[in-house]
């Protein structure tokens, strides 16, 4: 049967890496809807909805529900029927957790990732992503680049994200906790599979 998994974490939680992991062998099965790969992309880009988000990214808060529910129903509706969906960082509201039943996006799963706010705000010290394929490494987490700012993977250029500063991650914890830990609280009320995994690397 299709499912269609609600990948949820604190910044830094390791929700890009542990997905990478679980998707090893199993690409063809799923596809991964992450809102903040394709909002980087559009920021890169500089469409107008990238200049939009810059925005609300660059100052840790988060995009209006209006925008990412409309970008995620886009991407499932696009999806073939017999894949199976990853949906990486939504919801993150409770706004987006009521669309996200209303809707019938048919999520069957929810994860969520744990990690304490200081482990958080001492692993997004030292993280890097690659601007092509968005592997992250950090040294916090034992995981460097053989080369030094050059990607293992894909060869790409590794740079700091900029949202990654202390300032910008202690927003986005905040927001965590005012905003995303209720809408987990909502779905996992909602009776999907709920699944809460110690984010130990
Ligand atoms: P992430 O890569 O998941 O850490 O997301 C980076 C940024 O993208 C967040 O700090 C938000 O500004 C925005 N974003 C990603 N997902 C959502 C969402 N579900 N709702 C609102 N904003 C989001």
């Amino acid at each position: 049967m299709r499912k269609i998994i609600s990948l949820l974490g604190k910044p830094c939680a390791g929700k890009g890496t542990r997905l990478r992991q679980f998707l090893e062998g199993k690409e063809e099965q799923y596809m991964v809807v992450s809102c903040g790969e394709a909002l980087r992309e559009e920021v890169e880009n500089e469409t107008i909805l990238g200049r939009q988000a810059k925005h609300y990214m660059d100052a840790g808060k988060l995009i209006p529900d209006y925008i990412i529910i409309n970008l995620v129903l886009n991407q499932i509706r696009k999806a073939p029927e017999d894949v199976s969906l990853i949906l990486d960082g939504f919801p993150r509201t409770l706004e987006q957790a009521e669309a996200a039943l209303e809707c019938e996006m048919g999520i069957t799963h929810v994860v969520n990732l744990v990690v304490s706010d200081a482990e958080a705000i001492s692993r997004s010290e030292s993280r890097i992503i690659c601007k092509k394929c968005g592997e992250s490494y950090t040294q916090k987490m034992f995981k460097m680049p053989k080369k030094e700012g050059i990607c293992d993977k894909c060869g790409g250029k590794l740079v700091k994200r900029s949202d990654d500063k202390p300032e910008i991650i202690e927003e986005r914890l905040k927001i965590f906790n005012i905003y995303t830990a209720p809408a987990i609280d909502r779905m996992k009320a909602s009776g999907v599979e709920y699944l809460e995994i110690e984010s130990t690397f």
